[in-house]
């Protein structure tokens, strides 16, 4: 409806490279035969579904047209221009620091800040980045790339808000040393928690008690053996970041009808609708917002106060959240 794409929406979880949509692919020199793969895996949507294995297939077609920095800056600001042309006020954008020919870690991070930087004054949009270690990556290079984040963090301490373990889940492990160290640090932290039945891993992110989760599916007691962990994470109540395309394309949630959001909004838990990668699941936050609207019944001003939530669980500081409590406030009236 009209409605949730004119309302100012709040971006808690969305990847970088999972967010480009197929003009910005083609014009990076992507071939159409490896775009129409996002098609065929949206087509199927509510037919059959898939699983975490086909859509993680696709994400190497993103990274290789993000090679250069020249590219991964345009890939960038085309990311933050669709989210601001959907309405949305905050974004918290992340991404994987990956080393390339043509440029180091280091150097990926400093060309994401650089555009989120220049986009500031351009796009009306407050932009956050949140770096990720993916599960692929070994005890040694995840280590080097904390290292790097911590620092290009003390650099950029007003963009650079938080860490994020991602990536195949059936892959790798949550390692809580490094995750320690980040917080310390005084990095936000952000797990993908529970996308496949994992009630030990499970287990030791919620003893980790991250600052927020990512898609947490498996953490439901209707899950086999997931009492204990549910108990846990109903004593901490972290907030949950749901993508409900996501989860419904990646088949690890049936249908949208049965996503867990229900139960977390019976519970009155807190979570944030989020997109996940609006490129590879061709969805949108207005679609997202949409979604839970209609197969949850869910008012206006239930959803508008859905928003006020996301402002609270961010990670901008005590004055941003000022602001954009100050944003939504002001236009309230023309929606509700
Ligand atoms: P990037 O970090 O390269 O900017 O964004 C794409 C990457 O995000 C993927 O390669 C993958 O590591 C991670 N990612 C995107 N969507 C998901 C998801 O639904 N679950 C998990 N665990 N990781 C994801």
């Amino acid at each position: 409806s009209n409605f949730c794409k004119l309302i100012p929406k709040i971006e808690l979880h969305a990847h970088l490279n999972g967010s480009l949509n197929e003009d910005i692919l083609k014009q990076l020199g992507c071939d159409e035969t490896s775009i129409s793969e996002y098609q065929k895996l949206t087509e199927i949507l509510n037919k059959t579904s898939r699983n975490l294995d086909e859509c993680f297939h696709l994400f190497p077609i993103a990274h290789n047209a993000t090679k250069t920095k020249e590219k991964l800056y345009m890939a960038t600001k085309s990311v933050i221009k669709d989210f601001k042309k959907d309405n949305t006020i905050y974004l918290e954008l992340r991404t994987t620091p990956r080393s390339e020919e043509d440029m180091s870690k280091e150097e990926y991070i400093e060309t994401v800040v650089k555009c989120i930087n220049d986009c500031k004054s351009k796009y009306k949009i407050l932009v956050k980045l949140i770096l990720s270690i993916n599960r692929r990556q070994d005890d040694n290079n995840a280590e080097e790339s904390l290292k790097i984040i911590i620092k290009m963090k003390e650099k950029y301490p007003d963009i650079i808000k938080g860490i994020d373990l991602s990536g195949d889940p059936k892959v790798g492990t949550f390692n809580e040393n490094l995750f320690e160290k980040a917080r310390i640090a005084g990095l936000k932290t952000s797990i993908h928690c529970a996308e496949v039945k994992n009630n030990e891993e499970v287990k030791k992110i919620l003893d980790f008690g991250p600052d927020r989760l990512g898609h947490a599916v498996c953490l439901h007691p209707a899950y086999e053996g997931s009492q204990e962990n549910w108990d846990l994470y109903l004593q901490k109540k972290i907030p949950i970041e749901c993508c409900l395309t996501s989860n419904v394309i990646c088949g690890t949630v049936e249908r949208y009808e049965e996503h867990h959001i229900q139960e977390l909004i019976n519970l009155r838990l807190p979570f944030s609708i989020c997109t996940d990668d609006k490129g590879v699941f061709r969805t949108n936050s207005s679609k997202e917002y949409e979604h839970v609207m209609k197969h949850f019944k869910i008012s206006p001003t239930d959803l508008y106060q859905f928003n006020y939530n996301s402002v609270e669980q961010s990670f901008a500081s005590d004055e941003e959240k000022k602001r954009l409590i100050h944003v939504l406030n002001k236009v309230l009236y023309l929606f509700l």
